[in-house]
């Protein structure tokens, strides 16, 4: 290899927002976190994550929930 035009190319820690941890070599020669890895992400595991539990309405019913109880009643 020529010497002083390659760049730094360290072994680094990679965890996810999952809990899973990757090690590998990179460039950026610091350990950094991702939002999403193979283990989780929804193409690799073929499940489906639900990343909004309820809906406007849902929502709307949550915080004006003692209203729309007293028009049922
Ligand atoms: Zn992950």
């Amino acid at each position: 290899m020529k010497a002083e035009i390659h760049p730094d190319y360290q072994n680094v820690t990679i965890t996810c927002s999952c809990g899973n941890v990757m090690h590998t070599r990179s460039t950026r020669c610091e350990d950094f976190l991702v939002d999403v890895c193979s283990k989780c992400h929804p193409f690799y595991t073929g499940t489906q994550k639900v990343a909004d539990s309820g809906g406007q309405i849902d929502k709307f019913k949550q915080r004006f929930g003692v209203i729309s109880s007293r028009k049922k009643s």
